[in-house]
């Protein structure tokens, strides 16, 4: 057995007045690489997988990580290496995983790739079926119908799950709840088995699962329960009907503590795979989940420096040189990152301050009325809880260039992504 070190939830720890990532400084690494940058500890990424993959140990499954919560080359290679497969929403993450599979690997990563999305294309279909990836997650009749047509015209079979809409609510912020019939994802449970029958005679789509998931940063874990257990009426169901249903996948979504320091990963994740476990009984199935966020998130940190200090009358602002569009999170979901110098300030003095950036939006926040340490220039900050749905969501605007990323593995740093250049931004520019 893998030993975890469990005492908190963050790699990031104080160490001699600095904040460290697996013993390596983050001060330093700001003044090699620049700011704004991510950091991230793979030890951890590696550590959260496992811990998915160690407590189903019982069954016949695979974990197949989220590309989109953060999908930087090395670390979907990192994954794969460790034996995950992958859950992708785009042609482009499909590209990704071939890319960080290489070519000897590629056949192999692809067959342990779902295709999830509301909206694949013609284009996507062909990619991912040329691949060869495991199956579709297909979330509308227009769309099987189409992957029965791109199928044919490439002359494979697709499998496929339809994913169905359990209408099942889980608590959690609005944009990032997807199982209620009020949102767009799926196809209603109470449809799918007409709709997987009908479709049953088709020479070109082969039905291997069914497929479910509810939305994001979700901390309990019986709404997980509750639509595994609809999605299995469905399975028996299906199988009634002499359909070869193999696979469930129940999705992702598992929440991680962005406020409490002391969360416990192994016990989150033994709760959550004993619920699925206990709706699963001893169903004959090959398991899929799809965990994005509780993989990475806790794993990286974003590290901006302060570069100025404002009053605008009883208002403080610190205005850090990273900005919404490296982490957009607070600004589209209303999230909470804890906010921590990265050197141990000498005095214990704290003031109440907005941390902002420099964007032409009022929307560009990290923190509001938030008690800090007080900051001064050129002092550097780590925005915490950052690894997932940061790099992944940055953008370029505000011609901002986007964050480099550094992965702390055994005490040693490695840059995996520079940034990027103004030449890269505009190489795809004409001037007409
Ligand atoms: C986003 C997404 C996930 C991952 O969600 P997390 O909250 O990051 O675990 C899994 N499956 C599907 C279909 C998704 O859209």
């Amino acid at each position: 057995m893998q030993q975890f070190e469990n005492e908190s939830s963050r790699p990031f720890t104080m160490g001699e007045g600095e904040l460290c990532c697996g013993g390596v400084s983050l001060r330093a690494l700001a003044e090699e690489f620049g700011t704004p940058l991510y950091i991230y500890s793979a030890d951890q990424i590696l550590q959260r997988a496992q811990l998915f993959r160690s407590a189903l140990w019982q069954r016949t499954h695979t974990v197949c990580y989220a590309v989109k919560a953060n999908s930087s080359l090395a670390i979907l290679r990192m994954l794969g290496e460790q034996g995950c497969g992958f859950d992708i929403v785009s042609g482009g993450e499909l590209a990704r995983v071939l890319a960080a599979a290489g070519e000897g690997r590629a056949a192999e990563w692809a067959a342990r790739t779902v295709f999830s999305g509301v909206g694949k294309t013609a284009e996507e279909m062909d990619a991912a079926l040329s691949a060869g990836i495991l199956m579709f997650n297909v979330e509308s009749e227009a769309e099987l119908r189409l992957l029965e047509n791109r199928a044919s015209a490439a002359g494979v079979r697709a499998r496929f799950a339809l994913r169905v809409n359990p209408d099942v609510f889980a608590e959690t912020h609005p944009y990032i709840s997807t199982g209620l019939s009020a949102h767009k994802f799926g196809i209603a449970i109470a449809l799918a088995r007409h709709v997987y029958v009908s479709f049953a005679t088709s020479q070109w789509l082969e039905p291997t699962g069914v497929s479910v998931h509810i939305g994001s940063q979700i901390r309990q874990v019986e709404p997980f329960a509750a639509a595994l257990a609809r999605v299995l009426d469905l399975v028996q169901q299906l199988r009634e009907d002499g359909l070869p249903i193999r696979y469930v996948d129940a999705g992702g979504g598992l929440g991680i503590e962005y406020a409490d320091a002391h969360f416990d990963a192994r016990e989150q994740v033994a709760r959550y795979v004993a619920s699925l476990q206990q709706a699963l009984g001893d169903l004959d199935v090959h398991l899929l989940i799809e965990p994005g966020r509780f993989v990475v998130g806790q794993a990286g940190a974003g590290v901006p420096r302060v570069v100025y200090n404002k009053h605008n009358g009883e208002k403080k602002f610190v205005i850090t040189d990273a900005a919404m569009n490296d982490l957009i999170r607070p600004a589209l979901y209303q999230a909470h990152h804890e906010i921590v110098p990265v050197v141990q300030p000498a005095s214990a003095a704290v003031e109440i301050v907005d941390v902002v950036g420099p964007v032409c939006e009022s929307g560009d926040f990290f923190a509001h009325d938030r008690t800090l340490p007080v900051l001064e220039q050129g002092d550097l900050v780590a925005l915490l809880d950052a690894g997932a749905y940061g790099q992944s969501q940055s953008s370029n605007y505000n011609t901002r260039l986007r964050a480099p990323e550094v992965l702390v593995q055994g005490g040693k740093a490695r840059l995996i992504r520079r940034r990027e250049t103004y030449l890269e931004l505009f190489a795809g520019e004409s001037l007409g």
